[in-house]
């Protein structure tokens, strides 16, 4: 089981194992691409330690190449 929040409704959603689509391991976070129960869509997240941490790296740096990768972060 998987917490979620929807970007669609903004509401928390618990999420089944078999409504992952796919799971990618990156070398800075795991991606889950996940059906969701409230609106049906799929999004996007991404979990890991490792993957707060470069986030934050790069928040703190200016004009970082790369940067457009936050673009597809949920909000
Ligand atoms: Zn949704």
């Amino acid at each position: 089981m998987l917490l979620i929040t929807c970007p669609v409704t903004r509401t928390d959603e618990l999420v089944a194992d078999r409504r992952i689509r796919s799971v990618t391991d990156h070398p800075t976070h795991i991606a889950l691409h996940v059906q969701c129960p409230a609106c049906g869509a799929v999004h996007a997240y991404r979990t890991g330690r490792r993957w707060e941490t470069a986030r934050t790296r790069v928040t703190d740096r200016a004009a970082v190449p790369g940067r457009a990768a936050r673009a597809s972060v949920p909000a």
